[in-house]
């Protein structure tokens, strides 16, 4: 299989760093293939403007959409960006791999989020959810949090996790039509005893091993909306 992991974090040497080369090593053993883009390290700029494009629908007013829709027709994408989106073509596995950063992806992974899955080029004219650019392909969150895991249940003072981090596997992956693995959390990354943090490596493993058999999180399906996109009753 074919692994896209979409690292962002600025220390080569941090557990997001360790998390990313022990994936790496661990898929390379079993005869998977894997392609990395290490954010940071490219010094990709996550800002979206005019220069995501080598052609231009309008001249003087910028309509990211519009634009994304005309450089898909023409091949008008930036090469970093058009780069970006070769990959995700590639991969049979997409991974972010992450620290969780004010509820939410760094921001610049969200900037590459914001490029790279652009209109007409991964989703439009009715191609989204399960009708979406990337059926058949799987999606997975793997981040590491300053708080530990009582912080992000249903009951604590964060809220539940799972809530938190519905924007991205629902709003981006799901969005496009991946079928979306539950996320890998190292909790507390930070403060947790070294032996806690090998064993995190170990468990990270084995959910790599099982990507094939591990169920995709349950989202409606589309034909369960009307045509105003309400659930039906
Ligand atoms: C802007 C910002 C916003 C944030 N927002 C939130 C938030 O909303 N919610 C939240 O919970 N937290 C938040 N945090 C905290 C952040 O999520 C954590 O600091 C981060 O997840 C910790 O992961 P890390 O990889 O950076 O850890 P690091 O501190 O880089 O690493 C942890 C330890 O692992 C060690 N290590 C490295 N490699 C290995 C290895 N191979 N084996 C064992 N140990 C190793 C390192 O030496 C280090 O001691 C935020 C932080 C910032 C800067």
């Amino acid at each position: 299989m074919k692994f896209f992991i979409v690292h962002a974090h600025p220390e080569a040497n941090s557990f997001n760093g360790a998390l990313t080369r022990y994936a790496k090593e661990v898929l390379h053993t079993i005869g998977h293939e894997v392609i990395i883009s290490d954010l940071y390290a490219m010094q990709f700029n996550p800002v979206s403007d005019r220069r995501n494009f080598i052609s231009y629908k309008q001249q003087n007013y910028y309509n990211q959409q519009t634009e994304e829709m005309y450089a898909t027709e023409v091949d008008g994408f930036a090469p970093d960006i058009k780069a970006e989106m070769e990959k995700l073509d590639w991969c049979d596995v997409l991974i972010f791999q992450f620290p969780l950063w004010w509820f939410g992806l760094p921001a610049i992974l969200k900037g590459w989020v914001d490029k790279v899955f652009a209109m007409g080029r991964t989703y439009g004219g009715g191609r989204f959810y399960d009708n979406g650019v990337f059926k058949g392909k799987k999606a997975m969150l793997s981040l590491t949090t300053g708080g530990p895991l009582t912080m992000y249940t249903e009951i604590g003072v964060n809220g539940d996790i799972h809530t938190i981090l519905y924007p991205i596997n629902h709003g981006i992956f799901h969005f496009v039509g991946f079928d979306v693995l539950p996320p890998f959390i190292v909790w507390s990354a930070s403060r947790i005893k070294d032996e806690r943090r090998q064993a995190y490596l170990e468990e990270y493993k084995q959910r790599l091993l099982m990507v094939n058999a591990t169920p995709a999180i349950v989202y409606p399906s589309l034909k369960d909306f009307d045509q105003d996109f309400q659930l039906k009753q």
